[in-house]
């Protein structure tokens, strides 16, 4: 005769997962055979506690045992004489393989017909301004929470769901096919291991409502276009007491008019009149801080030149650092001439040096030396 499953572990019948497992511990490391070296009764005992333990921690199987005891895990028991075998046994390896077929996967049912919520994604996009300093942003999700009235059980208050007649808990049923037998969902219960006869009026037995919820959410300063922020807990709430999901955002940062952005730098294309180019000048740009930075530009200054604003840049994620922004001069060829700044410019150029323009001059000419001396 094999000892009752609570008696092994001294805990009552209606012990919860949480006096299980700490049961369990106690006992496991007063008997762990490390510490009674050669003990032949302390390993028996090692071994019915973990076959006790991996039994009741799982729901299906300790609500197969509540019902026929031990007769639930023997050779026709429930198994049909493929099952039993106990803990992990032939039930464990064919869900592997077949819970993806039967619906769901794995992940997302377990036995009571508790179903882990579904993850939500909600998408934001925020400006480059609100990237660098950071944010809370309030947001509202429309998401289906645990059913208050019956408390995520689905069964009207003051009821409770009884324990499925056809699966007797377990959410699935065997069929024998010829030398096979095939599991599959219970078809009364659809997984759920019970059913409810009184449905909560408020949920209709689906132990959660649909409800729209204000989540604030803390955008750091120097968050990255393309981030995942991960809620956990914030998604669905799970069917019959499952867990809830995660919300996932997924923010984007907007382009922004004048600033591009590289990693924690910022570059910024400003546009200057031949004129300033030649003969210096300076100018302002209003810095994402939104105060306002000088830029001196010396005289002779080319297209292309950089001028480094340093630590004008994005904020490094949560340290104190920043990058730099980065002035890229442009310069602008005038348009539109009239006939007296033509007459100028014209007179400009017939004084103008060689000096004046180093790159320019001659410059189709060594173009030509450059070739013609490879060819040779
Ligand atoms: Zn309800
Ligand atoms: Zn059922």
């Amino acid at each position: 005769m094999k000892r009752d499953l609570y008696e092994t572990l001294g805990v009552a019948k209606n012990a919860d997962e949480k006096e299980l497992k700490s049961a369990f511990r106690k006992l496991a490391m007063k008997y762990h055979p490390d510490k009674n070296p050669g003990d032949a009764a302390a390993e028996k005992t090692f071994k019915e506690i973990n076959e006790a333990y991996e039994m009741l921690k799982d729901p299906q199987k300790r609500a197969a045992y509540d019902r026929y005891g031990h007769a639930a895990f023997e050779q026709g028991g429930m198994g049909n004489g493929f099952g039993g075998g106990g803990a992990g046994g032939f039930s464990d390896i064919f869900e592997d393989i077949f819970g993806e077929m039967m619906g769901g996967g794995r992940q997302r049912r377990s036995s009571g017909g508790r179903e882990r919520g579904a993850d939500l994604r909600y998408n934001m996009e925020i400006s480059l301004e609100e990237a660098f300093s950071g944010k809370t942003a309030q947001i509202r999700v429309p998401t289906s929470i645990t059913c208050d009235a019956c408390s995520g059980s689905g069964a009207k208050p003051g009821t409770s769901p009884k324990t499925c007649g056809t699966c007797h808990g377990s959410g699935r049923v065997r069929a024998a096919q010829g030398f096979f037998s095939i599991e599959r969902t219970c078809p009364t219960c659809g997984g759920r291991g019970q059913t409810i006869s009184d449905p909560c009026g408020k949920c209709h037995g689906q132990g959660r409502v649909t409800e729209e919820r204000t989540l604030s959410v803390n955008i750091p300063a120097g968050i990255e276009d393309g981030t995942r922020i991960r809620l956990s807990g914030e998604g669905e709430a799970g069917l019959r007491g499952g867990p809830a999901g995660d919300l996932y955002i997924f923010l984007s940062v907007r382009p922004h008019e004048f600033y591009q952005r590289d990693g924690a730098d910022l570059y910024c294309s400003v546009p200057i009149s031949m004129t300033t180019a030649a003969l210096g000048g300076k100018f302002d740009v209003t810095t994402l801080d939104g105060t306002k930075s000088r830029v001196t530009v010396p005289e002779g200054t080319q297209a292309g030149k950089q001028f480094r604003l340093k630590g004008k840049g994005m904020p490094v994620l949560r340290s104190a650092q920043s990058g730099d922004l980065y002035i890229q001069i442009q310069i602008e060829t005038p348009q539109k001439l009239t006939k007296r700044q033509r007459e100028l410019l014209q007179e400009f150029e017939q004084i103008s040096s060689k000096d004046n323009n180093p790159e320019s001059t001659g410059f189709f000419a060594r173009m030509k030396d450059f070739f013609d001396t490879l060819s040779d």
